[in-house]
């Protein structure tokens, strides 16, 4: 079997560059979202090149585009999905125009850069790319290549991928997907991770609510529900539930310990394989506070107090107080056992309840697939040195919504950044931006995926 050449590597960046400056433009901050602006861009772009997308419009200006290159069937869809949609900006803290979409030193500055309409951008080059070689070359696909850019992720109401699962199922289902959150490379000591988002957190969201005897606020008494509640949210501040670590934790912090070495790798080593040292406190363990955060809350299940709502009158004490907490769950966590857990570590002498507003299941995904040792293999020619790992993303994408169509959903969207800057420091920040170099590097490396992928599995 003879493949053909691959594509002019400068013009597929600079394709990238182009259509993320365009796609910038367009203000799709989310609410409102206007993605339909996104979607018939890039419908527009499809056409011209030869292929007809399906556009759907979930809602009046909520638009969804779907566009396929047909393999010989021989093996299943890959997916390659993202979300057009961006969060608002504080204008006035910005240096540029966030919906400019300007160059400069050699970053491309907007609302969007890296979350996520940079990584739209090298899908819509990869897979016209991929559609070029395919119609002109003969490239021999074995799987169809599926591309969506979908609305409604950052401010979820359901108007995205969530309602195209649901409802046009066929057009989305794929035997794998790549998405947003891994493939970035991060500069830990002197050695460069690439995470791969293979799992993610589930999410709980609930009202803690406290009740009191309500009152004159003359008469100071015990049973005040504003008191109950201080006591509680405290405690839960310092309350710490059991470790857990899932397979991609295990995968990750093995190969973070490894790559980082010397006394902080063997004291995470020794962290993860010995049960007894569970209870130590991360930062004890791992010199950066930050990482030390980030180890901690892909291997516990975490609760934070976020929103307070008491009283309405300075001299009247209230029956009830509200705390809102935002809890993050590991696979195999239930909303249940959470709050089991909860009322346990509270003890029984504050009266409070728990009531849930909204959860979603944490996800995990193998990664002794063909697709994952790809990715390894393709990252590690890129750059030999580079060490990556699978991750347990901690927010919620919209991978749980792509996982309900069966398919193994990967956070792979590679971009090689300089040390110093951090994909994680800069999404959803002002003067968001990305280096023209990232994208010119990781468009070819997600080239490479997944023509390969597609040919050859
Ligand atoms: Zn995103």
């Amino acid at each position: 079997m003879s493949v053909p050449p691959p594509p002019n590597w400068q013009s597929l960046a600079d394709d990238t560059v182009r259509y993320l400056r365009d796609l910038i433009r367009l203000d799709t901050s989310n609410p409102p979202g206007n993605e339909m602006l996104a979607a018939e861009y890039i419908a527009r772009v499809l056409r011209a090149a030869g292929v007809e997308p399906v556009v759907i419009e979930t809602a009046p200006k909520r638009g969804n585009v779907i566009a396929r290159v047909k393999g010989d069937g021989r093996a299943a869809p890959l997916l390659l999905y993202s979300h057009t949609d961006v969060v608002p900006v504080e204008r006035e803290r910005w240096t540029m125009d966030p919906f400019g979409g300007e160059v400069k030193d050699g970053f491309v500055y907007g609302r969007g850069a890296l979350d996520m309409k940079g990584i739209t951008a090298m899908q819509l080059a990869v897979f016209l790319a991929i559609a070029r070689s395919v119609e002109r070359e003969g490239l021999p696909l074995r799987r169809d290549l599926i591309l969506a850019a979908t609305a409604d992720e950052e401010n979820d109401t359901n108007q995205g991928i969530g309602i195209l699962v649901e409802k046009h199922p066929d057009l989305l289902r794929a035997e794998y997907a790549l998405s947003e959150f891994g493939g970035y490379s991060l500069h830990i000591g002197n050695r460069c991770f690439y995470p791969i988002q293979t799992a993610e957190k589930g999410n709980v969201w609930m009202r803690m609510v406290a009740r009191g005897r309500p009152g004159h606020a003359s008469i100071p008494q015990a049973d005040n529900a504003v008191v109950h509640l201080a006591r509680a949210v405290d405690k839960l501040a310092r309350m710490r539930l059991p470790a857990r670590i899932t397979p991609t934790s295990r995968a990750f912090i093995a190969g973070l310990a490894e790559g980082i070495g010397g006394g902080q790798g063997i004291a995470l080593r020794a962290w993860l394989d010995m049960d007894a040292l569970r209870e130590v406190p991360l930062h004890r363990l791992v010199g950066d506070p930050g990482l030390a955060a980030e180890l901690y809350a892909v291997t516990h299940d975490t609760v934070v107090p976020t929103v307070l709502r008491a009283g309405y009158k300075t001299n009247v004490v209230p029956s009830s107080a509200e705390a809102t907490l935002d809890c993050r769950t590991l696979p195999g966590s239930t909303p249940d056992a959470l709050i089991e857990a909860l009322r346990q570590s509270l003890g029984n002498d504050l009266p409070v309840e728990f009531e849930v507003d909204s959860s979603g299941e944490a996800i995990e995904f193998p990664f002794d697939t063909p697709l994952f040792k790809l990715i390894e293999r393709t990252l590690k020619q890129h750059d030999p040195q580079g060490i990556p790992l699978p991750y347990m993303m901690t927010g919620a994408t919209d991978a749980k919504h792509v996982a309900k169509l069966g398919a193994i959903c990967y956070g792979f969207s590679p971009m090689q950044f300089a040390p110093g800057e951090s994909f994680f420091e800069m999404v959803h920040g002002h003067d968001e931006r990305v280096a023209v170099s990232a994208l010119a590097w990781g468009v070819r490396v997600l080239y490479e995926v997944v023509r390969d992928f597609c040919v050859t599995v």
